[in-house]
């Protein structure tokens, strides 16, 4: 009997999390304030509590998960590590092909590993009440769930085009005891402002991110939290990758590529920057981050220093940027909506550390059902993406007769996501290519600041 779940036991949960900033052969650029100068820890502290400030501008190569933290972990952590079998047999490939189920935390994706840690850090700085954004409703999730955890009231903008079709994430985050809002809502100054020039706007993870920071620094028991993009978001996620390299050390194999879609690159970091390590110190393994062609952030995108939001209220990052005033297709149906890049996988994809493929909605819905119908797990439309390279990389070695090893973030399931499913059965889902005039036109209005 060949094994299919490579197990944990709960005292293998890490003790610490990983900064990729520590193996970078580069120092990361500097966030930048209005005047272009780079910004120092206090400005970000109406924002954020100083232990995750502090974590945001780390070198340090291993920073100690809190005791409560790790507790919490245990409810779905170390997850299960899964060695594809039977979609192998599907493809016909000799490739191995493996995955990390991160669908087994209570949100049902990997954002609870950062939501934890955040609300901890909060709840430890005084903090009463996180304000948030959250696009098809999972990091919204995570946080409430999270807030409630550590007795933090969550109030979450929801970008409404979502908050209008994903009614089910809503009554989770209202279980969990959050207040949701659809954005742009007549709450903030931002959200009004958006609504004045276009009352039926969609929203935007952009215009729902300005709403949420315009809020938590307006008053001092409220502080904002990210469920991406972050440096210290990323380090938390890291948890998953260490996880994968004692799953993989233990049954004597090791990935030749490693898979992961990318929105804002949590997941993506939080699988591949261990593997990183590896990389660094000799190892010879690859790093794909996969994104939709509608929202082609590093394949397609400017690297520029650019604000997180919308109406411009965030500090300067220097990442790949389709401009912070995108607004994304509605048609999309796949979550990874997001403007801008983490920083660090900016950087890293800019020195050519690893790499990014761009894949079409349909073919990643397509990869999505054969995944399903393979292995049993309904993935997350984000997750598809990340599925849709490797079936593609998997038909490769077919082709050469290679026995690649290779290994994607199964990020969380698409139970909640049933409705894009039934479109894409339908036939209502279309291929979208964003336009290149839309990135060009992104160029002119970038903030200006000469990078150096
Ligand atoms: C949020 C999310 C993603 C993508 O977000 P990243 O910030 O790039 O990690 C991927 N999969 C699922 C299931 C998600 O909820």
């Amino acid at each position: 009997m060949i094994q299919t779940k490579v197990l944990l036991d709960e005292s293998e949960i890490p003790t610490h999390w990983y900064n990729v900033v520590s193996d970078f052969p580069n120092p990361p650029a500097p966030p930048l304030g209005p005047d272009g100068q780079p910004i120092g820890p206090e400005a970000l502290a109406p924002l954020f509590p100083m232990a995750l400030i502090e974590q945001e501008v780390s070198a340090e190569r291993w920073i100690e998960i809190p005791e409560e933290v790790r507790e919490i972990y245990q409810m779905w952590r170390p997850s299960p590590l899964y060695r594809a079998h039977r979609l192998e047999k599907a493809l016909g490939t000799p490739a191995k092909i493996f995955y990390k189920y991160e669908g087994v935390s209570p949100a049902g994706s990997h954002k609870p590993n950062t939501a934890v840690a955040q609300a901890y850090y909060n709840k430890q700085a005084g903090i009463t009440k996180l304000t948030t954004e959250t696009g098809a409703g999972q990091w919204g999730c995570s946080l409430a769930l999270a807030g409630q955890m550590f007795g933090i009231d969550v109030r979450v903008f929801m970008v409404k085009v979502s908050y209008d079709q994903k009614p089910f994430r809503r009554s989770m985050m209202r279980t969990w005891g959050a207040d949701v809002f659809a954005s742009p809502s007549n709450l903030t100054n931002a959200g009004r402002s958006i609504l004045a020039d276009d009352p039926d706007s969609p929203g935007s993870l952009g215009i729902a991110i300005s709403e949420a920071v315009e809020e938590a620094a307006s008053r001092d028991d409220t502080n904002y939290a990210l469920g991406s993009v972050l440096n210290h978001v990323l380090l938390h996620q890291t948890v998953i990758g260490q996880e994968a390299q004692k799953q993989f050390a233990s049954i004597g194999e090791y990935p030749d590529m490693i898979f992961a879609p990318c929105g804002g690159g949590s997941n993506f970091g939080g699988v591949a920057f261990p593997f990183f390590a590896d990389k660094a110190a000799g190892k010879d393994v690859r790093l794909v981050a996969v994104e939709p062609t509608s929202c082609p952030t590093l394949t397609r995108g400017h690297y520029a220093y650019d604000f997180g939001d919308t109406l411009g209220m965030t500090p300067l990052l220097l990442q790949y940027t389709l401009g912070h005033d995108f607004i994304p297709p509605s048609i999309h149906a796949g979550g990874l909506r997001y403007h801008g890049d983490s920083a660090l996988v900016s950087q890293m994809y800019k020195e050519g550390l690893i790499e990014a493929v761009a894949v079409p909605q349909i073919a990643t819905f397509e990869a999505g059902v054969t995944f399903a119908r393979s292995e049993g797990i309904v993935p997350a439309p984000e997750s598809n993406h990340a599925i849709r390279a490797v079936i593609d990389e998997a038909l490769r070695c077919k082709e050469s007769a290679e026995e690649k090893t290779l290994f994607f973030n199964l990020s969380g399931h698409g139970h909640f996501d049933m409705a894009s499913y039934d479109k894409y059965f339908a036939g209502e889902l279309v291929d979208y290519e964003y336009p290149e005039e839309e990135i060009e036109r992104a160029l002119h209005n970038l903030p200006k600041v000469a990078v150096g």
